[in-house]
């Protein structure tokens, strides 16, 4: 058992049974054992579950929201938004049979056809992790199942009610059961999935150390795996920049979800002293009032860090900032929410003149941190941004045609924003980065999602008719053939 704790109030609300390997197995067993009876579902009846799926979840979308704010700890109104991108997949899904329609060609050779489709690979599983409890899993499970695999989720052990009442309602949506299964737990339990000759793929979201790990260990068993790992992501604001649009979305972008995004910008490259100097005091003015609290609180526009023990690594890494020599313009360190002491908030941080040669530079915090590196040229800048080990995404602030162009052309990173400081790309795309922010060679949901969740069968079909074949000892190919 391990607790799970309402990091508004730093209470233990309830404790997670953490799977062992035979309930690991048990689960891959219901897998399998479902497996041939949904392959043999038409995507189209598989589709209707998705339909269903939907409108249940538009239905809960109260609950799930309450129970992603309890575990969680981001307000309210971004919850709701990260339910609602998970719905976005849920409707892409519903479009599978269009997505699985195949290739044909007639006529390849004499009396020859030919045709790929694309067939479900069997059991897959998805390890997730705890910044988008809802979300995440759902980049994963809709597409996979509209594909006609079955799938076993092992959602992060710190906030892991909301894939449950995710499972409830793909049942009540009609889903057979073994189809989708829920295994709670830590390393265990993944290890466990990793190791299981049953299962075929395996996605992966969380950390980057975790998600090479899972990549290797995957790999070597045999398993297709795709893993996303961890980010710094990099804006930078041209000395041409709306600055207090930039800051609008700086601010959002920075300390929305308390920085537990992987989306989130964490440094801020300013081009040019006088722009740094005018960002920074906008930066700080604004984070003057940013409404920190509990994610229920009316008007709260940050919550707390998810854990204890994260509270504790963030915070250390704002005493190392301190340490290493960065200039801390705003110190949320000594935050108080009154009604909520015992919770891990920590305010909004600000840090100016950051080197690229700090560890708070180079290691993703994943909190409320944003630092601030000054450079002289925009080539300077996208030199930072392409050095960096990660690259999930950045974005530029600029009102030059031409700059932006130059920067989303040749910048080393898989998701680009102009003027759009979280540039998550919508259902319909797919969500992947470069470097060491994803580990294989297809991103999440969207397109990429329809690859990864199917194998290529090319079958080649003659029938010929009633005269006389001869051997042919030639390779076949358009010369050879008639
Ligand atoms: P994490 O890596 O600690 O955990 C992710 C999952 O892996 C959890 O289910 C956890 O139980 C499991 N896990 C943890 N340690 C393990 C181990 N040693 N062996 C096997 N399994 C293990 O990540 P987290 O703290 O839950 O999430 C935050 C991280 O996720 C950040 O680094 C963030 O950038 C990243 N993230 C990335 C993306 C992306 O799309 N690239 C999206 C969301 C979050």
């Amino acid at each position: 058992m391990l607790p799970v704790s309402n990091p508004a109030t730093g209470q233990i609300v309830r404790e997670v049974a953490t799977a062992s390997r035979e309930d690991v197995s048990a689960a891959v067993t219901a897998a399998s054992a479902a497996f041939a009876g949904w392959r043999a579902t038409t995507p189209l009846k598989r589709a209707r579950v998705m339909f269903r799926y939907k409108d249940l979840l538009e239905r809960n979308a109260d609950r799930i929201v309450a129970l992603i704010t309890e575990e969680h700890g981001k307000v309210l109104d971004d919850a709701r938004g990260e339910l609602m991108r998970g719905i976005e997949v849920v409707e892409y899904a519903c479009g599978a049979p269009e997505l699985l329609k195949g290739e044909h060609s007639k006529d390849i050779g004499p009396s020859i056809d030919s045709w790929s489709e694309f067939q479900p690979l069997g059991v897959v599983a998805g390890i997730t992790p705890f910044n988008f409890p809802a979300m995440v899993p759902m980049w994963m499970f809709p597409m996979a199942l509209a594909c006609g695999n079955t799938f076993v989720l092992k959602p992060s052990e710190k906030d892991p009610s909301t894939a449950m009442v995710l499972a409830e309602l793909l049942q009540e949506a009609g889903l057979p059961d073994g189809v989708f299964n829920v295994v709670n737990g830590d390393r265990e339990a993944v290890d466990a999935l990793l190791e299981d000759p049953r299962v075929q793929a395996v996605s992966f979201v969380g950390s980057t150390p975790v998600a090479e790990h899972i990549y290797r260990t995957g790999s070597a068993n045999g398993k297709r795996v795709q893993a996303l790992g961890g980010a710094k992501n990099h804006a930078i604001v041209m000395p041409d920049a709306d600055l207090d649009n930039a800051v609008a979305a700086l601010m959002g972008a920075a300390y929305g979800s308390c920085g537990e995004r992987c989306m989130a910008i964490s440094v801020a490259v300013c081009v040019g002293e006088r722009t740094a100097d005018e960002l920074v005091a906008k930066l700080a003015a604004r984070l003057k009032v940013l409404k920190v609290g509990p994610g229920t609180m009316p008007g709260a526009e940050m919550g707390p860090l998810v854990t204890q023990e994260h509270f504790e690594k963030v915070r250390g890494y704002v005493d190392l900032g301190v340490a290493e020599g960065a200039e801390l313009v705003c110190d949320g360190r000594s935050l108080v929410v009154k009604g909520s002491e015992r919770g891990f908030f920590l305010g909004g941080c600000l840090f100016d003149r950051v080197r690229p040669a700090m560890r708070i530079y180079q290691e993703e915090i994943f909190g409320p941190v944003l630092c601030v590196v000054r450079a002289d040229s925009l080539a300077e800048a996208m030199a930072l941004v392409d050095a960096h080990e990660y690259g999930n995404g950045t974005c530029i602030f600029t009102r030059d045609g031409g700059t932006a162009r130059w920067f989303s052309d040749n910048i080393r990173v898989g998701m680009v924003g102009v003027n759009v400081a979280l540039p998550v790309p919508v259902a319909y795309h797919s969500f992947g980065g470069w470097k060491r922010s994803l580990f294989g060679p297809l991103a999440a949901y969207g397109p990429d999602a329809v690859r990864f969740y199917t194998q290529r069968k090319t079958i080649s079909q003659r029938w010929p008719g009633n005269a006389a074949e001869t051997a042919q000892f030639a390779f076949p190919s358009s010369s050879t053939q008639g």
